[in-house]
């Protein structure tokens, strides 16, 4: 038999195993105490950046403070609004993340993206995967290990990577422990307005699984046939309707998707029926709002269009006055390095929305007591005095 000798090299390795043991037990030690009033930061990630931004709270937001460079990512500006204090963000794109369409990385983790928003007062968080079920995973860590008592949840999209519209994978994204996967999304990225540039080069860029694909595979997962939803993505919604999430026995909620805008209707009327909750994904100001408000489902309404120019904040206070804060949610869509993080959005949000006339009473519905309705969560003044949501800074 070898003997085995202690060469340079095991050492050296040696001595990053150890470092590394070390470093991991000084961030579990930090995060012990994030069961109270709000987490520590994590040490060196993106929660411990926090710039000096906590000082301008409640100033006017300057377009140079919150200009982000994509290569660096941004920095916590810290700011803080009545609107963020309970909020839940249905809307995030956080690690650990394969890059988004364009090759977008994720600017925060959801351990840092739920650690800044309980410190910032909010109530809860929806992390977005569009290609796998690690949102129903990370959302049950998180509540153990980071920010107990912290609402996140899981939202999970229907592209080729989890088998299009597949019972099975929804039952599996249902079973996680914890069952905080809530959200069913149908087909985005691989949605039919995903597949309307199929040049190697978009592929390339938006789809790379799609030149790997076998040929003959169809472009996109499709949802309609001839103006009708097909039978598998009927039979889908049948089941999400019986299906209760393990252990917190929740029901699911289904996002329209990427789809068009009948689809975006059929997906509703058809989920309604079945007795579900319905958020139409981002879909913008298209004719069939009204009916799909009467439906009773929600139109999701994203900060990261908002929060950038005037016309964006315009536009959005339009479509509240237009289809009623009531019918409307506000997520951010936010988490990539390409915008600021998405409380520093939520804030910016509000805050462009409010300068075009939306009252805080609007802001508090579509930031806070809708979402809660989306997932079955009592509304805030149900929790009482004792629960009452307090953010850490003024
Ligand atoms: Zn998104």
């Amino acid at each position: 038999m070898k003997n085995f000798t202690w060469s340079p090299r095991a050492l050296g390795l040696m001595a990053v195993l150890v470092f590394t043991v070390l470093g991991l037990a000084t961030l579990g030690a930090g995060q012990g105490g994030g069961g109270g009033r709000g987490a520590a930061p994590a040490q060196g990630g993106a929660a411990g950046r926090a710039g000096g931004g906590g000082g301008r709270a409640g100033a006017p937001a300057n377009p140079d403070d919150w200009r982000v460079d994509a290569t660096r990512g941004p920095v916590d500006l810290g700011l803080t609004d009545l609107s963020l204090i309970g909020a839940i963000d249905v809307h995030q794109h956080l690690d650990p993340d394969a890059p988004g369409a364009g090759g977008q990385v994720r600017a925060l983790d959801g351990f840092e993206a739920a650690i800044m928003a309980k410190q910032r007062g909010m109530r809860g968080i929806v992390f977005k995967t569009h290609q796998d079920p690690t949102s129903a995973a990370v959302a049950y860590l998180v509540r153990k290990h980071a920010v107990p008592g912290f609402e996140m949840f899981g939202r999970m999209a229907s592209n080729y990577s989890t088998g299009g519209i597949n019972v099975a994978a929804v039952e599996h994204f249902s079973q996680i422990k914890g069952g905080w996967g809530r959200i069913v999304e149908m087909p985005t990225r691989d949605s039919i307005t995903g597949a309307r540039d199929m040049s190697p080069a978009s592929l390339t860029q938006n789809r790379p699984w799609m030149l790997l694909m076998p040929p003959g595979t169809p472009p996109y997962i499709a949802t309609s046939k001839d103006g009708q939803l097909t039978p598998e993505v009927k039979y889908l919604i049948g089941v999400m309707a019986k299906v209760r999430t393990v252990d917190s026995n929740g029901h699911l909620v289904l996002a329209t998707g990427h789809a068009t805008p009948e689809e975006h209707l059929l997906l509703a009327t058809e989920a309604r029926k079945q007795g579900l909750q319905v958020l139409l994904t981002h879909p913008g100001d298209i004719p069939q709002l009204p009916e799909v408000t009467k439906l009773g489902a929600f139109i999701e309404l994203n900060a990261s269009g908002i929060y950038k120019t005037d016309a964006g904040s315009k536009a959005a206070a339009d479509l509240v006055r237009k289809v009623g804060a009531e019918h409307i949610i506000v997520g951010t869509d936010c988490g990539q390095t390409v915008n600021v993080y998405p409380t520093d959005c939520l804030v910016l949000a509000a805050r462009g929305m409010r300068a075009h006339g939306v009252t805080q009473r609007e802001l508090d519905m579509m930031y806070k007591a809708n979402p809660a309705k989306l997932l079955g969560l009592p509304p805030l003044e149900e929790l009482g005095p004792t629960a009452t949501i307090t953010a850490n800074r003024p």
